[in-house]
């Protein structure tokens, strides 16, 4: 099989992966014919640490492993969690370009990510060595900063995050159809979210 040549990295805590995740990560895959999306498991998410217990990173992978696992196109990136320590998108960009010499890179994220664009660690490494891709999350519109030269990727509007699953999690609510059968098991074996502060 030739190498990919065109790449996605979708980065996120996926704490846990949802539907949202995953119509984003297929239909900017199709719009874009990309290759592969990585969804990118971070280690510790800089941005969050301190502010909430985070599942641990092997908890993530497995479910994030088991949410792609029948999907074309779509992989589970452990390349974080490997190198440990705090992950930043730049380093992340530069590993695959070493892994994928002749790839394009995109990076791929939703626009409550994108507004805070500019905090991230040596974002002007990320805009240099990818192709910027924002997609619309429900809720209110935010400023994109506007020196860059987004791709905006048409998905739908899922009202799913994270945060939310997690308190539903903890008050035993479903979340069946928020999150695949797949993630459901994983949750369910390890005995993830119940527990949850
Ligand atoms: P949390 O509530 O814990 O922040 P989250 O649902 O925002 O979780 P993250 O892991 O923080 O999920 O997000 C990873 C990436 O996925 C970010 O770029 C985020 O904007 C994007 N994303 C998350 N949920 C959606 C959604 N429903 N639709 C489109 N993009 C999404
Ligand atoms: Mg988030």
């Amino acid at each position: 099989m030739p190498a990919p040549t065109r790449i996605g990295l979708f980065g996120g805590t996926f704490d846990p992966p949802h539907v949202g995740h995953l119509v984003t990560a297929v239909n900017v895959r199709h719009a874009l014919a990309l290759d592969l999306v990585v969804l990118m498991v971070a280690n510790v998410p800089w941005q969050k640490a301190g502010s909430r217990p985070i599942t641990p990173a092997a908890d993530r992978l497995a479910m994030v492993e088991a949410a792609v696992a029948d999907v074309p196109g779509l992989v589970a990136g452990r390349a974080e969690i490997d190198a440990g320590g705090p992950s930043y998108t730049a380093d992340t960009l530069a590993f695959l370009s070493s892994e994928y010499p002749h790839s394009t890179l995109f990076t791929i994220v939703g626009d409550d990510a994108a507004a805070g664009f500019e905090t991230w660690e040596r974002y002007t490494e990320v805009a240099a060595r990818s192709q910027l891709v924002v997609v619309d999350r429900p809720g209110d519109p935010v400023v994109l900063p506007d020196r860059y030269p987004w791709i905006h990727v048409e998905v739908p509007h899922l009202d799913v995050s994270s945060t939310d699953l997690r308190a539903r999690a903890r008050d035993g609510r479903p979340l069946n159809y928020l999150v695949t059968d797949p993630v459901l098991e994983v949750i369910a074996a390890r005995g993830l979210y119940a527990e949850v502060v």
